[in-house]
């Protein structure tokens, strides 16, 4: 499942840094993860990055981009495949 940003985001930068997949992109007037890059960092870490830096907890769960651990490793494949 990709995660999303919510409205409660203040604009900080500090997820974005720490993004494997350069899935985070400063938006107006919050944040914003794109889903096709999101592979809830399946290949680099065991939790989410950004989850445990944003101070006030804005990133959750995407119900519009429900998937699979198999889905996440294809996607994190797709992602690599140039690598
Ligand atoms: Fe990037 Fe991982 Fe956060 Fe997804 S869960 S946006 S891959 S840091
Ligand atoms: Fe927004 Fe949280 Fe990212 Fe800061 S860490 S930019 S508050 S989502």
């Amino acid at each position: 499942m990709s995660l999303m940003i919510n409205e409660e985001c203040i604009a900080c930068d500090a997820c974005r840094e720490e993004c494997p997949n350069d899935a985070i992109e400063e938006g107006d007037p919050y944040y914003m993860i794109d889903p096709e890059c999101c592979t809830e960092c399946y290949g680099y870490y065991d939790e989410p990055a950004c989850l445990s830096v944003c101070p006030v907890d804005s990133i959750v769960p995407d119900p519009d981009n429900v998937e699979t651990l198999e889905e996440l490793k294809f996607k994190h494949s797709q992602l690599n495949k140039d690598n």
